[in-house]
This record gives structure tokens, C-alpha cells and sequence, in this order.
């Protein structure tokens, strides 16, 4: 079985030595955020995380979640619903809500390790309580008074949970297809009819109630995706007094049989004449719908992060135990039968590949929670629009990259392995197995490259990447004499000058012919997240550098930022070459002769 140690010192590092969170929270209000509380909420979190949570993990995969036909009820895996009850109990689930509703108030960057650790101790029982995140953020932004009277608070203190429920059988990245439809009640309520697919958390035991948060179509609403609203529906019946009422006409048909995330379940819901509420303006669903999925998409992003932690820190250890053949040059440790395979370059190439893009993962996903407590609560408005704009631009990356790594990450553990990684034993496989589903919900890989290159580049005029780019320019300025970075500041002024260049050419060819957005989008999305991580390397090199920690920590984050910089950016350009050949390399190809 695989094992799980929450990475507390290098957690502290990124959020204190390398953002400087203490301060900006102090900056933004967030009196409370002080780093002896954050300290006291983040080891209580390792506690439950490495001790509840994690010894679930192997059960949650083997067992899975049940579905009785006869009462649509689903089981979760044994011991999945007691943790529920001790994470409600510890009053997790409101950890960065609002207090105004039962919450603590916290900045949202602290809930970012909190998820960090669920998501490494156990990815599929962390699905049940996180779209109850989404769900209030939606509320927050677009729900009328009442009902964030009513909804708010067990959402927020855990006693209900919520749901995201978008996709049907024949509509998932285009919902203009949808076909559940909205029929106005007399009492201003709405009945919904229609399936809904693959419903994370759409049925389970663990709450008394679940709020679906569901899109569907007015009797008149235009067609495509202009005409989506967004509804909420109750398992039970919730009146306007937020009495519970009886069961609402909403049913699990089935849940699906998966590759990963056993314990999580995933189900059909048939909506028959249910009872909802409109959420918002009527046609503007997909508005409040983006409200919940940008947090989602900023989520699952870090699902891979910690999955590709878990899987990295159980490969380190094997490999420092798995005594295999000798070291190329003579042995290291002439007293065994053989060296411990970390010896071995190639072995190391895969460790440090997961050290690299974990720790410089951390860097970047934490500083995106941080902008959007900045987006939130900084004293101007220019201040929170400009980061407000750099949250819409680095969510597709942080999205997008790190469940990419998340991927690349758990099959290099399982590698270093060997034949042990792909038996069930370890855990290895089971770590491979749920990190795939990442890339694929929330917006898939290429639907992610598309919002980065087509929207928030082409169409925004790119203001988020101008002040990523300026972030970059302003370090390697301020920096270029610091002992711990000055090496990496060249290539850092390098890249941003070519990041600056290519994003000019796609544009310039993306008016003559659309289709050469599509055509480089995949490879400028992740020539992008390679130069992101570049400088969160950079920054964290310079950091360790100026910090207390210990000279093994400070030489750590200089070698690994050097393999980083040496062996994985290179990989830009592969992604800047393909990005710069012309859409027909992808388009020529008649469809019909593709088998041809
Ligand atoms: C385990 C699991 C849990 C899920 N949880 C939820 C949930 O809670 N709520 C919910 O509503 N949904 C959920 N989903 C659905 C998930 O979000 C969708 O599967 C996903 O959005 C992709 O939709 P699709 O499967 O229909 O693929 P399709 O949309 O059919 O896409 C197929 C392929 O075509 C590509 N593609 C499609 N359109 C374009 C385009 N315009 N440009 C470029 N490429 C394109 C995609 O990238 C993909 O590679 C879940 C799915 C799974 C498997």
C-alpha cells in the first residue's frame, strides 16, 4: 500500500518564504490569517489527512461505491462516510467560507494546502465534500437573499453537499446540446425534466440532503449556449423557510463502472419533474455555471498535485530501499549484495522530474489561490481587476499542467518500481489509474488549451499574460545579482521574449485562418505552463537562497531548479516548433483517408 506524508516544510517554504502570504494577508484584511494559525490548522490537517483519509485510500479503490437498483440509494466505501462525519465534526468543510455563513472565514490560498493534502491522502473521497465549494461560490455570486439563507449555511457547515450537474449523454464540452428542460411552476418554482451523466457525488450516504446545482433550458430560451439556465434542486424538497420537505423527483439510475476513483461515485440522475429554483437571471446559467467551475477547474488542478506527491514520495523511498545491480561507476555500497536503484542516472532522472514539477507546481497553483484572495480583497480596484485577470489566465494552466504532470508523475513512480508498480500491492497503479481522470473532467486538456490561447489570450488581448510576463521581468531585474538565481535569469529573459513572440505570430495567423487557434493551442498551453514553472523555479531558487531553512533544503532547491532548467524547459522547444507550423500539418488530412 502506498503511504502519505503531508509535505508541510516545503508547503510553509512556498506560501511564507516564496509568496510572502503572511503579508499579503495582513495587507488584505485577513487579520486572523496569522502564520501561528495557519501553522496550527495545517499540522491538524496533516493529522487527519495522513491518518483518516489516507488508510481509506486502498478500500475506497478495491470496494468501491454500491448502487442499489431497487431504492437508487448508492453506499460510499467502508469508513468513507464516518470520515465525512469527523471532517464536518472538525470544521473543515467551512474552512475558507464566509463567516457570515457558519464559515472561518480564512483566505481562500489556505484552503489550496488543505486540498493539497485531501486530495494525496484520498483523491475519490475528497470529490464528495469539494463541489460543495463550487456550489456556495455560485450562491455567493448569483443567488438571491433567500436562498443563500437557506442553502448557504449546511453547505458550508457540511450537513448538505452540493453538486455540478452539466453533463448528458450526448452533450459534454457543448452544452448549447442540452436537452433537460425548465417548465415554470405557478408558485414561481421550476419542475426539471432530463439525464444528466457522470454526477460526482450525484447520490451517497453521507448527508441528509444534496443540493444539485443543475443547467437546463426555459420553455423560450434561444437556442445553443445563450439560452441556459441554472437551477437548484434539492434531493429532498427545501421550501423557501428552509423546511425539508419530502423527497424531491430526482433519482439515481446507475452509477459507472471506472478506470479510477472507485470510492467516488459517479452517477446518472434522472430528473423527473423535480422541483428547482432559478439561480440568477434566466439564459444566464452558463455565467453562474463559470462562477463554480473556475474554483472546480483551480480544484482539479491540484488533485494532480497532490496525487503526483503521494506517488513521488513513495517512489523516493523505494528507490533508496530497492537494492539493484551496481553504481556505473563501482559500488556505492560495497557492504550490500547490491546499490539501492537512487543510484542509478536514469532512476534519478524520473525522481527529480517528480520533484521538479511537484514543488514548482506547488509554487504556481498556490500563488493562483493567492490572486484570488487578492481578486477578492485588495484595497483598489485596478488591484483586483489585474488579478482578477491573472486568475482567468493561470487557471487553465494550473488546470491544464498540473493533471498533464499529474499524469506524468504517477507513471514515473510506478517506473521506479518496476514490475512492483504495475501489481496492486504498492498502490502505484491505483495512484496511475486516478490521476487519469483529471485531465479529462472539469474541461478537458484541449478544451483548457482553447480557453488559454482562443479566450484569454486572442480574445482578452491577453492582459493576464502582459502581467505575468511584467511579474517575470520585474524578478529577473531585481534579482539578477542574488546568488541562488542569478544563473537562471538569462534563459528566464529568454523565454519570456519568445513566450511574447510566439503569442504575436498565432495571433497575426489566427486572423488570416481560425483553425490555427486550434491547431496551436495544446502546445502553446504547455509551453506556457513550462515557462510558468521556469519562473516559479527561479523565484523559489532565489528564495531558499535568502531564507533560514536548512543549507541541505537551500542546496535541494538549487539542484533541482538546475535539473529543471537543464532538462525539462528545454521541452518549450518542441511545443514552440509545432505551435509554429501551420494549421494544414493538422488540417490537411482529409478525414476520409485517415485509415486510408
Ligand atoms: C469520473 C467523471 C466525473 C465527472 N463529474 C462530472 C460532474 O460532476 N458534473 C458534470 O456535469 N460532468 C461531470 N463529468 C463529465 C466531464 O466533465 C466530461 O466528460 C468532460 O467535460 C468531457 O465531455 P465528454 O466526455 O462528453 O467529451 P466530448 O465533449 O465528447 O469530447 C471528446 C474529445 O473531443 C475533444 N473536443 C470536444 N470538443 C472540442 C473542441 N471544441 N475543440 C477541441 N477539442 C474538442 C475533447 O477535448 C475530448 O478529447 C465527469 C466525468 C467523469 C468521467
Amino acid at each position: 500500500m502506498s503511504t502519505y506524508k503531508a509535505p508541510l516544510n516545503d508547503m510553509r517554504f512556498v506560501l511564507y518564504d516564496v509568496l510572502g502570504a503572511e503579508r499579503e494577508f495582513a495587507r488584505l484584511g485577513q487579520a486572523d490569517a496569522t502564520r501561528d494559525v495557519l501553522d496550527a490548522v495545517f499540522d491538524e490537517a496533516a493529522r487527519f489527512t495522513e491518518t483518516v483519509l489516507a488508510p481509506l485510500n486502498e478500500i475506497g479503490d478495491r470496494v468501491g461505491c454500491k448502487f442499489d437498483k431497487d431504492t437508487g440509494a448508492v453506499t460510499t466505501p467502508p469508513g468513507f462516510k464516518q470520515a465525512y462525519a469527523q471532517f464536518v465534526e472538525g470544521g473543515w468543510t467551512g474552512l475558507v467560507s464566509p463567516v457570515e455563513f457558519g464559515g472561518q472565514g480564512l483566505p481562500y490560498t489556505a484552503g489550496v494546502p488543505l486540498k493539497e493534502m485531501i486530495d494525496a491522502a484520498n483523491l475519490a473521497w475528497g470529490n464528495f465534500p469539494l463541489l460543495s465549494h463550487g456550489a456556495t461560490d455560485a450562491l455567493l455570486h448569483h443567488g438571491e437573499d433567500w436562498q443563500r439563507e437557506v442553502f448557504l449555511k449546511p453547505l458550508v457547515d457540511g450537513t448538505w453537499t452540493g453538486t455540478m450537474c452539466l453533463t448528458e449523454p450526448h452533450c459534454g464540452t457543448d452544452l448549447g446540446l442540452l436537452k433537460t428542460r425548465a417548465a415554470p411552476n405557478e408558485d414561481g418554482s421550476y419542475a426539471i425534466t432530463g439525464t444528466k451523466i457522470f454526477i460526482t457525488a450525484g447520490e451517497h450516504d453521507m448527508t441528509g440532503n444534496i443540493i444539485h446545482l443543475v443547467l437546463a433550458k426555459l420553455p423560450d430560451a434561444p437556442a445553443g449556449s445563450k439560452g441556459i439556465s441554472l437551477f437548484i434542486v434539492p434531493k429532498f424538497k427545501v421550501a423557501r423557510d428552509g423546511t425539508q420537505g419530502e423527497a424531491n423527483a430526482v433519482r439515481c439510475g446507475s452509477i459507472e463502472h471506472k478506470m479510477g476513483i472507485h470510492g467516488s461515485a459517479t452517477c446518472v440522475l434522472n430528473f423527473d419533474g423535480a422541483q428547482g429554483y432559478l439561480i440568477g437571471q434566466p439564459n444566464k446559467g452558463l455565467m453562474a455555471m463559470f462562477t463554480m467551475m473556475n474554483t472546480a477547474r483551480l480544484g482539479v488542478g491540484v488533485q494532480g498535485l497532490g496525487l503526483s506527491d503521494r506517488a513521488w514520495q513513495n517512489a523516493l523511498r523505494y528507490s533508496r530501499e530497492r537494492l539493484q545491480s551496481r553504481s556505473l561507476s563501482g559500488a556505492k555500497f560495497p557492504e550490500k549484495p547490491a546499490d539501492p536503484i537512487i543510484v542509478q542516472p536514469d532512476v534519478r532522472r524520473m525522481l527529480l522530474t517528480c520533484k521538479a514539477l511537484v514543488e514548482g507546481g506547488r509554487a504556481l497553483s498556490y500563488h493562483a489561490g493567492l490572486q484570488v484572495d487578492i481578486s477578492e480583497l485588495a484595497p483598489t480596484p485596478e488591484e483586483r481587476q489585474q488579478a482578477d485577470a491573472l486568475v482567468g489566465f493561470l487557471t487553465p494552466i494550473v488546470k491544464a499542467c498540473l493533471t498533464e504532470w499529474g499524469m506524468e508523475c504517477t507513471y514515473n513512480a510506478l517506473q521506479c518500481f518496476g514490475g512492483h508498480g504495475y501489481i496492486a500491492e504498492h498502490g502505484m497503479e491505483q495512484l496511475a489509474r486516478d490521476a487519469r481522470i483529471t485531465t479529462l473532467y472539469e474541461g478537458t486538456t484541449g478544451i483548457q488549451a482553447l480557453d488559454l490561447l482562443g479566450r484569454k489570450i486572442l480574445q482578452l488581448q491577453g492582459a493576464g499574460l502582459k502581467i505575468f510576463l511584467g511579474m517575470i521581468t520585474q524578478f529577473c531585474d531585481a534579482e539578477s545579482g542574488n546568488e541562488g538565481a542569478a544563473e537562471f535569469i538569462g534563459p528566464l529573459r529568454e523565454k519570456t521574449a519568445q513566450w511574447q513572440q510566439l503569442t504575436l505570430q498565432v495571433g497575426q495567423r489566427a486572423m488570416a485562418n481560425p483553425e490555427e487557434v486550434g491547431a496551436a493551442s495544446y502546445d502553446y498551453l504547455m509551453y506556457s505552463g513550462y515557462v510558468a514553472l521556469a519562473y516559479w523555479w527561479a523565484r523559489s531558487a532565489a528564495a531558499a537562497h535568502a531564507s533560514t531553512h536548512s543549507d541541505a533544503f537551500k542546496r535541494a532547491k538549487l539542484e533541482t531548479a538546475r535539473f529543471y532548467f537543464a532538462r525539462i524547459l528545454p521541452r518549450t522547444m518542441t511545443h514552440a516548433s509545432a505551435m509554429s507550423s501551420a494549421a494544414s500539418t493538422l488540417t490537411a488530412l482529409d478525414e476520409a483517408a485517415f485509415d486510408s
